[in-house]
């Protein structure tokens, strides 16, 4: 269908289902990224470059083995990528990735925006002294997080009262800090919002996430929420996803008030695990949107909304070592797909894997996916 080849910034699971989507559309993919990642096991047409996507040079090499370079994961260098923008090649734009990889000032970019989000301090200096002074401002317990390089909750750290200052400060040594205000939030929801070339958005159905210990857990698709919540949450991301630069698809989390109202929490610039579900629930996946979206292929709305008007889905992340247990189990379970991420050792917490459930109503999915969140838990063998 299409002779462009894609070059992608990291070779994770988000990259590896990228691959998958990509290469239905005869559209060919490299890779930048260690050897043997992910990505690169399921994509052996051509040369991929070994190295870092945080590394100029190795980026370089990448940017000249491709038409368009997208990225997996926004911790990337921007620097060379801003450099690239001239061969009109990096989609979405370096200044969108640059914004959004720094949270701080990813959230002072929204608030300009008018889009609401939890009120943030930068912290200039990491001492008692000027922690003290936020707890102050904010109240506690408030949330001290990294600006760059976070994910999965590292680089958070819940301040509950003053005598959790030092222990923060011990915590969260490597790069600048900020903090915000705790957010006593009902549900979490998220978003996946395409934003085309042109920078018209479209968005998929909105979803709830849960998480444990910061990580995504499971996501529900559409959210357990009114109707009118999950359209207000739509626009909201799409006036969000609106405000950046570039095509591709976005995730964006949200919190949700008991008065109803919605703050955002973050965006990422790129596919995203609250829309995995996508694959199997929607016509098109989030992962097949964006290699749509940065090479100028159709889309539509009837794209991002889900297969049938009665389809639910339930998404499962399988974490650490018990991840093989769990999928060899779900391989037995009615409307339920395994997806392996063939990632080297089975660290606790780490995203190996995940599953995901369709039904014909979400009692159903729920029914279904029980008994294998009850094994995720330990509740049964
Ligand atoms: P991700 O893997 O999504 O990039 P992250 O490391 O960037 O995660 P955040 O999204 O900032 O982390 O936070 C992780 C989780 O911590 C949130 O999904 C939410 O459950 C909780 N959380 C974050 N900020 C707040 C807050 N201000 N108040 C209450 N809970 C919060
Ligand atoms: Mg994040
Ligand atoms: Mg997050």
């Amino acid at each position: 269908m299409d002779s462009r080849t894609v070059g992608i910034l990291g070779g994770g699971q988000l990259g590896r289902m990228l691959v998958e989507a990509a290469h239905r559309l005869n559209i060919k993919t490299v890779i930048l990224d260690a050897p043997n990642s992910p990505a690169k096991q399921i994509n052996g047409l051509h040369a991929h470059v070994d190295g870092s996507f945080a590394d100029a040079d190795s980026i370089r090499k990448l940017a000249e083995e491709c038409d368009i370079l997208t990225i997996e994961i926004e911790h990337v260098d921007t620097t060379i990528l801003e450099m690239l923008e001239a061969s009109g090649k990096v989609q979405p734009s370096w200044k969108t990735i640059r914004v959004i990889q720094d949270k701080f000032g990813q959230k002072e970019h929204l608030t300009s925006h008018s889009v609401a989000t939890a009120p943030s301090i930068a912290i200039l200096s990491n001492t008692v002294a000027t922690l003290e002074e936020v707890g102050q401002k904010l109240g506690y317990p408030f949330m001290l997080k990294s600006r760059t390089l976070a994910y999965d909750g590292r680089g958070n750290y819940v301040v509950k009262d003053t005598s959790s200052i030092p222990g923060a400060i011990e915590a969260l040594t490597s790069g600048s800090l900020y903090a915000e205000k705790w957010v006593p939030f009902v549900k979490e929801l998220a978003v996946m919002v395409v934003r085309k070339k042109d920078g018209t958005c479209i968005s998929y159905p909105t979803v709830e996430t849960i998480h444990e210990n910061n990580i995504c857990k499971l996501v529900y698709a559409p959210a357990r929420t009114p109707q009118g919540v999950q359209e207000t949450a739509r626009r909201l991301a799409e006036k969000a996803v609106g405000s950046l630069w570039g095509a591709g698809v976005f995730g964006v989390e949200m919190f949700l008030l008991e008065n109803g109202e919605l703050l955002i929490n973050e965006m990422a610039p790129r596919p995203h695990n609250s829309g995995h579900y996508t694959i199997e629930a929607c016509s098109t996946s989030q992962y097949e949107a964006h290699i749509r979206a940065i090479t100028g292929l159709p889309l539509f709305p009837h794209n991002t909304s889900m297969s049938t008007p009665s389809t639910n889905a339930v998404m499962l992340n399988l974490l650490g070592p018990l991840y093989l247990g769990v999928a060899k189990k779900a391989l037995g379970v009615k409307g339920v797909t395994v997806h392996l991420y063939g990632k080297g050792e089975a660290k606790k917490a780490r995203k190996m894997g995940h599953l995901t459930v369709i039904a014909g109503s979400m009692a159903e999915a729920e029914y279904q996916i029980q008994p294998l969140i009850d094994l995720v838990d330990g509740r049964e063998e």
